[in-house]
């Protein structure tokens, strides 16, 4: 199984939630233990992932994302990809969009009112501070766009050129959405899908170094265990 980490912009929803986001919410598996109208919550959007290459050359199948978007249906959200931490929202809903001719999932998520840290949440969101959401999963299978078998067992390099073909991969046998979590604009531009994506294809193609982000600079290091 490989992990995965991909982000993009969270969005405003300006209307109150209609009556079938609540139905959501409500009909979530471990739900609400006290049933939440509109009025207890805050909801917003996202844009998660689609079916244009990302920058490291791995891209959803089109017919996949329904299954993704219901895959992340009732995750957590954390700030900052702290899994020590209590998650602050949860993913619900949502839609297949299209954008700037690709498709994406844009789920929704919510995150209740009462809580002593809402309203500076909805205030660094609103206020556009904190603007992308990243999204971590599972998968089995990374298949090369080129000749359909698993790219770390194939001669074709993802980012390279056969013909007028680049070369990508397809993430097949998604399995899980872990969590998403909420991230500064700004702040670590690309981390996470920088650092986990650049050791997906090293471990993609058997080399056994992983690149490690520390203060915004890229450190080669040599892994112990041989996961090609
Ligand atoms: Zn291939």
């Amino acid at each position: 199984m490989l992990l995965q980490r991909l982000s993009g912009p969270v969005m405003a929803v300006r209307e109150a939630a209609p009556a079938s986001d609540m139905e959501q919410i409500n009909a979530l598996s471990n739900p609400p233990l006290l049933p939440l109208t509109a009025d207890d919550i805050h909801i917003r959007r996202c844009r998660l992932a689609g079916d244009a290459v990302d920058s490291q050359y791995g891209c959803f199948r089109r017919h996949d994302l329904p299954k993704v978007l219901d895959l992340t249906h009732g995750a957590p959200a954390l700030i900052g990809h702290n899994r020590l931490s209590i998650p602050v929202a949860r993913f619900f809903g949502g839609s297949v969009e299209e954008h700037e001719g690709h498709h994406y999932i844009v789920p929704k998520f919510y995150w209740p009112k009462a809580h002593s840290s809402a309203e500076d949440f909805r205030v660094l969101l609103d206020a556009g501070i904190i603007a992308e959401a990243s999204i971590a999963f599972s998968f089995d299978k990374p298949s090369c766009s080129i000749c359909g078998k698993d790219i770390r067992e194939c001669e074709h390099e993802p980012g390279a050129h056969y013909g007028l073909k680049l070369c990508h991969y397809y993430y097949d046998g998604i399995d899980r959405v872990l969590e998403g979590s909420f991230v500064y604009r700004g702040a670590e531009p690309g981390t996470g899908i920088l650092a986990e994506m650049a050791d997906l294809k090293r471990t993609i193609k058997g080399r056994k170094t992983i690149s490690v982000r520390i203060g915004g600079r890229t450190y080669e290091a040599i892994s112990g265990k041989d996961e090609g």
